[in-house]
C-alpha cells in the first residue's frame, strides 16, 4: 500500500515547503460538532501518537475557530452516529517550525475522506452508518470522486463486509493500523473529515430507547440512487421484472432461527402460488443475495441486520419481519422505518410470536448471545416470566438479548393471516404508477372584494390563479385551502375549496379587516406554501 500511495507522483520538496510555509488550512460546514464536516489542506497524523496534527503558520486558517470549545466535547463526530463519545474527532496543535524536529512527513497525494466505521461486522450498521453516509458525503464534495481514498480510523480490522466499502472508490481503503506501515508522520494534501448524517433514519438508543430519528431527511429516491450505484459496481443488471415472480426467505443459521423453515417456505409458496427460495449470509455470496432480492416480490426474515437488504427490493415489494416471543415490533423499527420511507414504495408487515410454546430460549449461553445465567436468581425468574421486554437503552440489556436470541417456530396460519390483511392478491411489483410527490407552488394574483349589506352582514369574494407549476403537471386532484382570520384574532376559519374563487358570507362582519391565507393542495396530502397574506377590509 505504501507503494500504491507514492504512485501518484508529487514533488516532495514542494509539498514539504508548502506545509512549512502555509501550515494547515481548515474550513468546515456545520454549526455544531454533530453536523460538522471539515475540509483540510495539509492535515497531518502521527502514527506513533495516534493523533491528528494541525500546524500553525502565517497562512494557516481554522474555521470555525472555537478556542477551547473545540473540546466541548469535540470538533466533530467522526462516524455518522450522533454525538457518540467514542467517535469524536480532534487534533493537537503545533507551530509549523516544530516540523524541523519531527520525522520526515510522508505525503498522501489522494484526496482523502477520513471517518470512523461504527460497527463493520453488522450489516445494518454497515449500510446505515457507513456506506450510505460515505456515499452521500462523497456526493456533497466534488473532489471526493472515485479517485478519492477512504481512511477508516475506528481501529477495527477489515471486518466481514470490507468488499462493500471497496466499492465506493477505486482506491483501496486504508485502516488505522495500516497507516503505521506508511510512515511516522503522514500529511494529507487534501482531506475531508467526518460523515454526513443526512441519510440516517434510525437512532440506536444510546440516550433514549431506540427508534426512528426525529427529523428524517432522506427519501426512497436517494436510497435507490445509492443501491443503483452499488448494483452497478457489483455488476448486477437491473432487469425489469420480466421473469418469474418469487418470494425470498432470508434466514439466519447461527441464532434467532426459524425452526420450521421448510414448512414456512412450503406454506408461502402454496399461499401465494410463487416459487419461494431461502438465502443466508453464511451460504450465499453478497452479490447473489442482492441479485435475488432486487427482483423479489416479498422478503420474509427474522428481525435482524440482514433485513437492511430490503433496500435492494424493487418498488411495490413486501417486507415481512418476524419477531420472537416478548419482543414488541413497535419498539424495534429500523427496518419498518426504512421500508416506509416516503418513496421507498414497499409494503411492511410485522409478525410476532405470541405463543410461549413456540419459542426456544437459551438462558445458559454467554451474556452477549442472550444468556442470563450470570444474573441473580430472582432477576432470571422475572425475565423468564415476563411477556414483553420493556423499552430499554442500548446495548447490553440482558432481558432484550435473552429474548432477541430466541429461536421461533413460526405459527404458519397466524403469519399467513397477518400477511393477508395487507397483501390481498399477489405480492410484488405493481405496474408502477408515477406517484411522484411534487408539491404545488404558491397560488398567484390573489384578490378580494368586499360588499356590505346593512349594518350586520357582509360578504368577501376571494379569487386567485393556479400555482405556476400546475400547468406543466398532471395532478389527480387539486384543492385549495383558505384561512380567514379576523385581524388581531388568534383563530381562523379554514375552508377546503375546489375552485379558484369563493364568496364567504358566514361570520363575515362589516367594517372589519380580514387576513386571507391561501394555499394549494395536490392529491390530498401534498400541501403547498401559503401565498402572501391578503388584507381585505369589509
Ligand atoms: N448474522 C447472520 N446469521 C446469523 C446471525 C447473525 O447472518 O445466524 C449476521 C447478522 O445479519 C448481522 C451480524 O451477523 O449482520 C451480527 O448479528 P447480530 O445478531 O449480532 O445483530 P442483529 O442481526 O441483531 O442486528
Amino acid at each position: 500500500q505504501a507503494q500504491e500511495l507514492s504512485e501518484a507522483q508529487i514533488d516532495y520538496h514542494a509539498a514539504l515547503q508548502a506545509l512549512v510555509e502555509n501550515g494547515t488550512r481548515m474550513v468546515c460546514t456545520g454549526r455544531m460538532h454533530t453536523d460538522r464536516i471539515c475540509r483540510f489542506e495539509s492535515l497531518c497524523y502521527s502514527t506513533e501518537a495516534e493523533e491528528f496534527i494541525y500546524f500553525h503558520s502565517n497562512s494557516s486558517v481554522m474555521l470555525p475557530n472555537l478556542g477551547s470549545r473545540r473540546f466541548q466535547p469535540a470538533l466533530l463526530d467522526l462516524s455518522s452516529v450522533e454525538d457518540h463519545n467514542t467517535q469524536y474527532f480532534n487534533f493537537v496543535e503545533l507551530p509549523a517550525a516544530a516540523l524541523k524536529f519531527m520525522p520526515k512527513p510522508v505525503f498522501v497525494p489522494d484526496v482523502a475522506l477520513i471517518a470512523n466505521r461504527f460497527n463493520p461486522d453488522n450489516l445494518m450498521h454497515v449500510f446505515h452508518d457507513d456506506l450510505l453516509p460515505i456515499y452521500y458525503t462523497m456526493q456533497q464534495f466534488s473532489d471526493l470522486d472515485l479517485e478519492a481514498r477512504l481512511f477508516f480510523m475506528e481501529g477495527w480490522n477489515e471486518g466481514v463486509h470490507f468488499d462493500l466499502y471497496k466499492l465506493l472508490s477505486n482506491k483501496q481503503p486504508l485502516l488505522r493500523e495500516e497507516l503505521k506501515t506508511l510512515g511516522r508522520l503522514l500529511c494529507f494534501t487534501k482531506s475531508y473529515v467526518g460523515l454526513s448524517k443526512i441519510t440516517t433514519w434510525y437512532q440506536y438508543g444510546f440516550v433514549q430507547p431506540q427508534g426512528p430519528k426525529a427529523n428524517i431527511l432522506v427519501s426512497g429516491n436517494e436510497i435507490r440512487q445509492f443501491t443503483k450505484f452499488m448494483m452497478q459496481k457489483l455488476n448486477i443488471s437491473m432487469e425489469e421484472s420480466s421473469s418469474e415472480e418469487y418470494i425470498v426467505v432470508f434466514s439466519r443459521t447461527i441464532n434467532r432461527l426459524i425452526l420450521n423453515e421448510a414448512e414456512l417456505i412450503l406454506a408461502l409458496a402454496q399461499e401465494f402460488q410463487m416459487k419461494t427460495i431461502s438465502v443466508s449470509l453464511e451460504e450465499h455470496s453478497f452479490s447473489d443475495i442482492v441479485r435475488l432480492i432486487s427482483n423479489a416480490s416479498m422478503l420474509v426474515s427474522m428481525h435482524g441486520a440482514q433485513l437492511v437488504m430490503s433496500l435492494f427490493l424493487p418498488r411495490g415489494a413486501t417486507v415481512v419481519e418476524l419477531f420472537p416471543y416478548a419482543i414488541n415490533p413497535e419498539h424495534y423499527t429500523p427496518y419498518k422505518t426504512l421500508a416506509t420511507l416516503p418513496g421507498m414504495d414497499l409494503q411492511y408487515i410485522a409478525w410476532q410470536n405470541t405463543d410461549r410454546e413456540d419459542t426456544v430460549t437459551y438462558p445458559d449461553r454467554p451474556w452477549d448471545q442472550g444468556g442470563i445465567a450470570h444474573l441473580d436468581k430472582a432477576e432470571q425468574e422475572r425475565i423468564m416470566k415476563s411477556t414483553e421486554v420493556p423499552r430499554h437503552l442500548c446495548c447490553r440489556n440482558p432481558e432484550w438479548l435473552f429474548r432477541a436470541y430466541q429461536d421461533t417456530k413460526v405459527n404458519i396460519p397466524s403469519l399467513i393471516h397477518v400477511i393477508r390483511q395487507t397483501v390481498k392478491f399477489k405480492p410484488g411489483p405493481k405496474k408502477h404508477k408515477w406517484s411522484g410527490s411534487l408539491y404545488p407552488g404558491k397560488v398567484r394574483d390573489a384578490k378580494c372584494q368586499a360588499s356590505v349589506q346593512g349594518t350586520s352582514e357582509a360578504k368577501l369574494a376571494v379569487s386567485w390563479q393556479i400555482p405556476w407549476n400546475l400547468r406543466y403537471l398532471k395532478v389527480r386532484e387539486v384543492k385549495y385551502e383558505v384561512w380567514i382570520q379576523e385581524q388581531g384574532e388568534n383563530t381562523y376559519m379554514p375552508y377546503i375549496l375546489s375552485h379558484q374563487n369563493h364568496t364567504f358570507s358566514e361570520n363575515i362582519k362589516p367594517f372589519t379587516i380580514y387576513l386571507v391565507w391561501i394555499r394549494c393542495i395536490f392529491n390530498k396530502n401534498l400541501l403547498g406554501p401559503f401565498a402572501d397574506v391578503l388584507l381585505c377590509s369589509t
